[in-house]
């Protein structure tokens, strides 16, 4: 790669309405490349920080002026000029420059902006599709397309909380298309929103994320309308079309207690309630069904859902590579949740996708609940043979500009969708 000449960085807003950065990188060969960086609302404890303004009198504190000046800063001050021949040393720089543990000087959202748009520019460069650059980063070659993970109800953190839970998704199993799989969960999702509109009376609000937000009585509504809606697309529950959950648990615990219905539940209950959804109804796919402090708990209900549904870590591992080494020796999950701005920097979220590879785990890359129209999240889902994507629903911009960019890789690859079910680590 050539060197970095120009880092230039300035203040958008996401799909939230709040404040997140757009960095642009110009390498001295010419080429120039810029990245939109997401941000999240349920966010783990463990998650690289981002840099906010904090002045109360513009965009409730949450302006992104200083992550700016980051950018513009001490980071373009440290890489413009400099000799960095990989990806890994444009990170490595990163991280020194920073110099915190959590990325909270100069921010995670100014350092992802870079480390993605570094990345992207030397593609640019090289006159490759992103995604095959971000293959061969990691030493690999595009061999499928993800997993749809697709949106439908929401709660929790997403919807205002109507319900505890974050989100219901649909996995459209029998897809052997990108293009399929989207037509499937779009018959489901206008189906989904009949039923909501004349079960419920009211009108179609939408959560963070585009999911149908109406006032469910329980988690058993959301998911008992998630089967008519699948069986009123004519879709076969299960066959055709599974479920996936968010449980999203680290956001209704209070360090003992789980306040999931009208009484306080242990870790206990927890796992008997999870295991029941999962007996019920054709779930595939649980994430985060406890909390991401309740270590001892996680090993049971992982052995608890078996090779039933995947475990799957968000919040618990915040793809941190010290968290994602606890939870495979302690066999506490056996999916890793992979978002890169948790970690901040592209090489970082490489090393947390090799060790959840080596343990033979699955692994969902996904969108946060703030999200920007760019698409470098689909051009990584398949460089990196994500087994499954999480983007948010079929509606708003900001999701579908991923799932039109995974559209035309597969116009442009003809890959095939990785297989439904592949084994994972019981
Ligand atoms: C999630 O919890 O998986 C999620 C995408 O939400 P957020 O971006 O709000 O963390
Ligand atoms: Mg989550």
């Amino acid at each position: 790669m050539s060197s970095i000449q120009t880092l230039r960085a300035i203040e958008i807003l996401d799909s939230r309405g709040r404040p997140t950065l757009e960095v642009s990188c110009e390498l001295a060969g010419g080429a120039c490349a810029s990245a939109q960086v997401p941000s999240g609302a349920s966010t783990g404890k463990a998650e690289a920080v981002e840099l906010r303004d904090g002045d109360a009198s513009r965009h409730a504190g949450l302006g992104c002026r200083r992550a700016v000046s980051s950018v513009t800063g001490p980071i373009a001050s440290a890489l413009c000029g400099r000799e960095l021949e990989t990806q890994a040393a444009v990170d490595e720089m990163l991280i020194a420059v920073d110099g915190t543990a959590d990325k909270s000087r100069l921010g995670a959202n100014a350092i992802l902006g870079v480390s993605i748009a570094a990345a992207r520019a030397v593609a640019v460069e090289r006159g490759v599709p992103f995604y095959e650059h971000l293959s061969e980063m990691i030493g690999e070659s595009p061999r499928a397309l993800p997993r749809l993970t697709i949106n439908l109800f929401s709660g929790g953190r997403h919807a205002g909380g109507q319900v505890p839970i974050q989100d219901v998704l649909l996995v459209p199993a029998s897809a052997t298309t990108i293009d399929d799989g989207l037509a499937m969960v779009c018959a489901v999702y206008k189906a989904a929103a009949e039923l909501i509109h004349s079960k419920y009376s009211v009108r179609l609000l939408t959560a963070d994320e585009g999911g149908l937000a109406p006032p469910f009585a329980g988690v058993e509504a959301m998911l008992d309308d998630t089967v008519a809606a699948i069986t009123a697309a004519g879709l076969r529950p299960g066959d055709d079309m599974g479920i996936a959950m968010d449980v999203a648990a680290s956001h209704f615990y209070d360090g003992s207690r789980y306040f999931i219905s009208t009484e306080p539940s242990t870790a206990d209950d927890m796992i008997g309630q999870v295991s029941r959804w999962v007996r019920d109804y054709p779930i595939v796919s649980v994430e985060d069904p406890l909390a991401e402090d309740d270590w001892e708990h996680w090993p049971m209900i992982h052995a608890a859902l078996g090779e039933r549904a995947l475990t799957v870590g968000d919040d618990l591992l915040c793809t941190n590579p010290a968290r994602i080494r606890r939870a495979i020796e302690t066999k506490s999950c056996n999916t890793l949740l992979l978002k890169v701005n948790q970690i901040g920097t592209l090489s970082e979220a490489a090393e947390a996708l090799a060790l959840a590879r080596a343990a033979n785990w699955h692994v969902t890359i996904s969108a946060r609940s703030g999200e920007t129209e760019d698409c470098w999240l689909a051009d990584l889902a398949v460089g990196w043979g994500a087994d499954q994507i999480k983007v948010g629903s079929v509606t708003q911009s900001e999701r579908l500009s991923k799932y039109n960019r995974l559209l035309a890789i597969e116009a442009a690859t003809r890959l095939p969708v990785v297989d439904w079910p592949r084994a994972a680590v019981p």
